[in-house]
């Protein structure tokens, strides 16, 4: 056994949770910075809802100090996994990764009831892991939604006896394109004029069988910009949404396989047009850094991952381009500005565009509440969130948002669910609290828009609709559950 020496001492354990290291939580000076930025801390004003007081808890967590009671749970669960706060952070406290590690651990020591546990493997082990089992689903939800069913089943209220949490995920389907929309993009798109390099293009999960056209778009940008672009037929899921619920071991069979698949395509750059996956490949060289056999293969294949805007900013995009007279703002998604640090590129991309005229958005780089799948786990705080960028687009009067994350696009666009509790492993009663009110409701209420318009368009409807949580003063309590 060693033993310490005045020349030699003994180094300390390594904290991990998980397996995963959350060393990072010592680098943490206690400044408190980051708790300005931090949206859970503005809504709830509480120190263990915030960046500081979480990386305590994870911190005692690993030391043994403190046991994964609810009530460390809960805190830990209503984090974002935004970044906003590694943002800010002096002290370069790798936030991120110390989250996701906690995160993990709730799964390990807390995996809840049977269905839920059903249905995180339905989710995370089926259907992103397997992209032809994802295919055959949304074409079924397409037939659910075009056929009528959806109304008629949303009519009769049968929903409502779903368990769990399935009523929020109904709520909150995304409306699926027709099958031509679906379809996968050529396997080789070649570049327009003159080359100027081949890049190959992740087309995603969820992304492929939702926002195809997206993707299209994306690949035709690419093209007429002079890169020749390949899309790996056997790519699958990236491994992001496993990550951010918690799914460590999955999400690492995930990360190998998407290296493997994009190292044999030869390409100058990956190129990834959703944020939640652009900074997730860009982790893999810290994902699989203990492991010998991948650690440097992860690191390069990091490197070589770009944000689409990120890739594109770097040269004055060809033209002739067509204008588009029209105010807009733009949104910066968590993954790209913070978890990416991108913030520059997709504004200055917009600049180029004859006709569009920018305009600022306060709290532009403010989670609002997607977060992955937060807004399902999380309804309330997420909806809570979702007002407050709603007021701030409102103010802008700008006629359109501009994004770059399909999770923000769908959390505004779908119905919202907030009744009740946020999940059915939830073991006890939530303790009624009165919380600060929300200053305006932004949803569905007097606007004769359709539900499904998506709220970037909705928000002149908001305007019109009265205060009532403000005037009342006293909200309904965050449902206090782990999702
Ligand atoms: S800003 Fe960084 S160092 Fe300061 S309290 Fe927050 S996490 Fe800790
Ligand atoms: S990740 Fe976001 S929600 Fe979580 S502590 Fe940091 S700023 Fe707050």
């Amino acid at each position: 056994m060693a033993h310490a020496t005045s020349e030699h001492p003994a180094s300390p354990t390594p904290l991990r949770l998980h397996g995963l290291s959350v060393d990072g939580v010592n680098q943490c000076v206690h400044c408190g910075l980051c708790l300005a930025y931090c949206p859970t801390f503005a809504e709830l004003g509480t120190e263990m809802d915030s960046p500081r007081g979480r990386i305590f808890l994870i911190k005692s967590l690993a030391e043994g100090r403190i046991a994964l009671t609810d009530s460390v749970t809960e805190h830990l669960s209503l984090c974002l996994d935004c970044r906003a706060c590694e943002t800010v952070c002096p002290a370069g406290v790798p936030y991120g990764r110390l989250i996701e590690a906690a995160k993990a651990e709730i799964e390990r020591q807390r995996p809840g009831g049977l269905v839920r546990r059903a249905f995180r493997w339905l989710n995370f082990g089926v259907l992103l892991g397997h992209p032809g089992v994802l295919k055959a689903a949304a074409a079924g939800l397409r037939f659910y939604q075009a056929s009528g069913l959806q109304r008629a089943v949303r009519k009769s209220g049968l929903v409502r006896l779903l368990p769990g949490t399935l009523p929020a995920w109904e709520a909150l389907l995304p409306p699926l394109p027709a099958s031509a929309e679906r379809q996968p993009l050529p396997a080789l798109i070649p570049a327009d004029g003159a080359r100027r390099g081949r890049v190959a293009l992740l087309s995603g999960c969820v992304q492929s069988v939702v926002f195809g056209a997206h993707n299209r778009a994306t690949a035709r940008v690419l093209a007429r910009n002079g890169f020749e672009v390949v899309v790996p037929e056997e790519q699958g899921c990236c491994g992001a949404l496993n990550a951010h619920g918690g799914d460590h071991a999955r999400a690492l069979d995930m990360a190998k396989r998407t290296i493997e698949v994009f190292e044999r395509q030869r390409a100058d750059a990956v190129i990834v047009n959703t944020s939640g996956c652009g900074a997730h490949m860009k982790a893999y060289g810290a994902l699989l850094g203990d492991d010998p056999a991948w650690a440097e293969r992860a690191r390069r294949f990091s490197a070589s991952v770009q944000d689409v805007a990120e890739f594109l900013a770097r040269e004055p995009l060809r033209g002739p381009l067509h204008s588009v007279p029209m105010t807009v703002t733009y949104h910066d998604p968590c993954h790209v500005v913070h978890g990416q640090k991108i913030r520059t590129q997709p504004r200055a991309l917009l600049a180029q565009i004859p006709g569009v005229k920018i305009v600022d958005l306060k709290e532009s780089d403010w989670c609002c509440g997607s977060a992955g799948i937060y807004n399902l786990t999380q309804p309330e705080m997420a909806t809570r969130l979702l007002h407050r960028k709603v007021q701030n687009v409102l103010a802008t009067g700008a006629e359109a948002v501009v994004t770059a994350n399909p999770g923000c696009i769908l959390h505004g666009s779908t119905r919202r669910p907030h009744r009740g509790r946020s999940d059915a492993s939830c073991s006890r009663s939530p303790t009624p609290r009165r919380r600060r009110p929300i200053r305006a409701a932004a949803s569905s209420g007097n606007c004769s828009m359709p539900e499904a318009t998506p709220w970037w368009a909705r928000a002149s409807c908001v305007t019109s609709r009265p205060t009532s949580s403000a005037s009342s003063g006293t909200r309904a309590p965050i449902p206090r559950c782990r999702p």
